[in-house]
């Protein structure tokens, strides 16, 4: 026996051991890196690039979903405003107009690399109605104040748009010609769904066969107190999308006095099929947070990385205590949200109809249809209706070891001051332009250098969206040396 113990102890000293060592070699190298030159100066007129954001704030370039409410002629205002702003970029790029949305070609003369796409969204969403009064300044009035820009579209997205412009109009100014060719896309309805905008000028590129090394977009910034034990800021880079889809849930019954109900009403049976759904959460896949925890690096701590590089130890246990917390639950599983329900007219009267709606945020590798037909199987009644509301499948998952992905980070790290910096891939819980282009490239990043605290992390669609301005001129800087950077 005590032989045995011996054994026994040794065996789990050798493996804790080898678990140890596995967490001091689990980190990522990527590919090549591409020399971002940091020492070429950038000096931005910080003052009036704020001042244009501002001015461009102004505009409300609203996306309604009742599409018959969306002010067009306010996309057409911006236009000129644009015009007026950017003279060097409409004199040198060409622009083709899709509806109301954008799309300026750089033409690289005599260029064989494939060019770069880089997208941002004129849109915005509308305030909240109610919230107006809980804005510091009004959201469409473009104030500058207290070293930031605030209004409407500050960070999402108008401020990405804004800085692409200011980039290439700095860079013209200095007669400069990109080594491949860039194209802008400015969609007009990303924040519903942009089909419009981004999904019609990516079939054009399709129907012209362009295809690019690099697509770039919104969805990733640099984010501060994000992750428990880690206090260094973290640059996380979008490599996938989650996908999108809401299921109605019908069930109909006879109706009556409700003096003699049946066993269980329509409301009584689609409750129970909720119940039944929100009781079998999708199954959890660790792929995605272990992409980003390697990227993070020793930056992470210890335990986090011991965990994360010995999965086939710690899998189940990781699994049970990120379900435990909505946020890290989300970024390793498909969601369930029951968001809608309606039934019943009167109180003593036997429900005719009860309807209800959940909405799901599809991981990567499951599509649509896997979706509906796991929540037929959980529901098993054929009492309740299963109806598919539109929607789009998960994005594919970007590379994390292109050419492309090593001239990101090396621009990031070049044009933010954070010697800390951690970058890391991740994916995003929400949509994207960038969606519409997963089939033009293998490269398709979802990031802008804004440097987001915590406390305005809800401004994005919540009130008091707002800017630093020294931050907007990193993010120009950041563009700048993209497109410096962009012809190795
Ligand atoms: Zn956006």
């Amino acid at each position: 026996m005590k032989k045995f113990l011996t054994y026994l102890g040794l065996i789990l000293i050798i493996l804790a051991c080898m678990s140890i060592i596995r967490t001091f070699f689990w980190t990522t190298e990527t590919a090549t890196p591409v020399p971002v030159d940091s020492a070429q100066t950038v000096v931005i007129d910080e003052q009036t690039a704020a001042q244009n954001l501002a001015h461009a704030l102004q505009f409300k370039t609203i996306s309604e979903q009742d599409t018959a409410q969306i002010d067009y002629a306010a996309f057409d205002s911006l236009h000129a405003f644009l015009r007026h702003t950017f003279p060097r970029v409409h004199a040198r790029l060409s622009l083709q107009k899709f509806g109301k949305s954008l799309l300026f070609t750089w033409q690289a003369p005599n260029s064989a690399r494939k060019p770069f796409a880089l997208l941002a969204h004129q849109d915005v969403v509308p305030v909240i109605p109610g919230t107006e009064q809980d804005w510091q300044h009004p959201p469409f009035a473009g104030i500058i104040s207290d070293g930031y820009i605030h209004g409407r579209g500050a960070l999402d997205d108008k401020a990405s748009m804004m800085a692409l412009l200011e980039a290439a109009e700095y860079l013209l100014g200095q007669g400069f010609t990109p080594e491949r060719t860039l194209y802008f896309i400015f969609g007009q309805d990303e924040e519903i769904g942009g089909a419009r905008g981004a999904a019609r000028i990516a079939r054009y590129f399709q129907e012209q066969g362009i295809e690019f090394d690099m697509v770039l977009d919104e969805g990733g910034a640099i984010a501060e107190g994000l992750m428990p034990g880690i206090d260094t800021p973290i640059a996380l880079v979008g490599i996938a999308e989650k996908g999108y889809l809401s299921i109605e849930l019908t069930v109909r019954a006879a109706g009556g006095h409700s003096s003699v109900p049946p066993k269980h009403t329509a409301i009584g049976i689609l409750s129970r099929a909720i119940t039944r759904l929100e009781d079998s959460p999708f199954p959890a896949n660790l792929r995605y947070s272990t992409e980003m925890m390697r990227g993070l690096g020793d930056k992470a701590p210890f335990l986090q990385r011991l965990l994360f590089a010995n999965q086939w130890l710690f899998a189940p246990l990781l699994k049970k205590v990120m379900s435990g917390k909505p946020s890290a639950s989300a970024s390793i599983r498909t969601t369930t949200a029951v968001t809608m329900a309606s039934a019943g007219v009167k109180e003593n009267v036997l429900p005719i109809e009860a309807t209800a709606v959940v909405n799901f945020r599809i991981l990567p590798g499951e599509t649509r249809e896997s979706v509906v037909a796991r929540v037929r199987r959980i529901i098993d009644d054929p009492q309740v209706e299963i109806r598919r509301l539109g929607g789009s499948d998960p994005s594919p998952v970007s590379r994390t070891d292109s050419p492309a992905f090593a001239l990101l980070k090396n621009t990031i790290r070049a044009s933010m001051p954070l010697p800390d910096l951690a970058i890391a891939p991740y994916l995003v819980m929400a949509g994207t332009d960038a969606k519409h282009f997963s089939s033009l490239s293998e490269n398709v990043y979802r990031f802008i250098p804004f440097h987001i605290l915590q406390q305005d992390m809800k401004s994005i669609h919540g009130t008091n969206e707002r800017i630093e301005v020294e931050n907007y001129a990193q993010v120009i800087g950041f563009y700048i040396r993209l497109f410096r950077a962009a012809g190795q």
